[in-house]
């Protein structure tokens, strides 16, 4: 059976990208009558806001769409601490303090989250009584994943390479878990079997996969979509005012109309999908 989710972190309202997403992700399981699944990502407890998890669910309601809640990430705290100890245990992870400001100083490389970290703390004695994060040896990691694939249910097979994310945090210095660490841990405890999000997060797939093959955990096959785009064709975002669903909501228009429009790729004016 087909399980597929839609995972918003609830620090900003949705908007219409997510509206498709969610879309997206609620059509393909029940056209095979399976399982689709709203997870809350609230591992950023200094973001997230609780209040909005209520109101993404009514946004849901609204766009017409049926699902399963399944428990929020800040319900799961214990499962993320005991992948981390058994990566711990496997030599995987190192401790590091260093400080943004100190990574982007002394990183030489940008990847897909900004600076590549330079590996100052790997290897070192580094002084726990400061704030540390947990990162993954890369570098040692990909040596005991071996040679690992993903598939793109549109793409085709591809190698699984994640060097561009260096070695990247899986336990935060300010959050229990990172949205690697979690959301991997997430979709094989919940079932998922079909990872839809947008391209923005495809290269997060290859450490994804890497996660699961280091911890054991199923493949999933994965459906990245294209993005929606704003009139100066940058994708929506929370922070660029987009109008939310719940101001559309508020402001009486239909949502069951308004994803019949999504389905149909025929967008509000001023908004388009990215081109392939
Ligand atoms: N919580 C993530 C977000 O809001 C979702 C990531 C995912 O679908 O894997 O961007
Ligand atoms: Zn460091």
């Amino acid at each position: 059976m087909i399980t597929t989710r839609f995972a918003p972190s609830p620090n900003g309202h949705l908007h219409l990208g997510h509206a498709f997403s969610a879309i997206i992700a609620h059509d393909l399981a029940k056209a095979q009558d399976g399982r689709f699944l709203l997870r809350i990502e609230d591992i950023d407890g200094a973001r997230s806001r609780p209040e909005l998890a209520d109101e993404f669910r009514r946004d849901l309601e609204w766009l017409g769409l049926e699902w399963e809640e399944v428990p929020a990430q800040s319900a799961r705290l214990e499962s993320y601490d005991t992948a981390a100890k058994r990566l711990l245990d496997d030599g995987l992870l190192y401790p590091c303090t260093c400080t943004r400001a100190q990574i982007e100083h002394a990183a030489t490389e940008q990847g897909p989250e900004g600076a590549i970290y330079p590996g100052t703390c790997k290897g070192q004695a580094v002084d726990m009584a400061k704030p540390f994060a947990l990162r993954l040896n890369l570098e040692r990691a990909m040596e005991q994943a071996g040679a690992i694939t993903w598939s793109d249910d549109m793409g085709g097979e591809t190698i699984a390479d994640p060097r561009g994310f260096g070695d990247v945090v899986l336990v935060r210095k300010d959050a229990p878990a990172s949205y690697h660490l979690a959301a991997t841990l997430d979709d094989a405890a919940d079932g998922v079997t079909l990872v839809t999000r947008g391209e923005d997060l495809r290269s997060a797939t290859h450490i994804h996969r890497l996660l699961q093959a280091l911890l054991g955990l199923p493949q999933l096959a994965y459906h990245h979509h294209l993005l929606l785009l704003d009139e100066s064709g940058k994708k929506l975002a929370k922070r660029r005012g987009s109008p939310s669903l719940a101001d559309r909501r508020a402001a009486g228009e239909d949502g069951v109309l308004l994803a019949e429009q999504l389905r149909l790729h025929s967008f509000p004016a001023g908004i388009s999908l990215e081109s392939a």
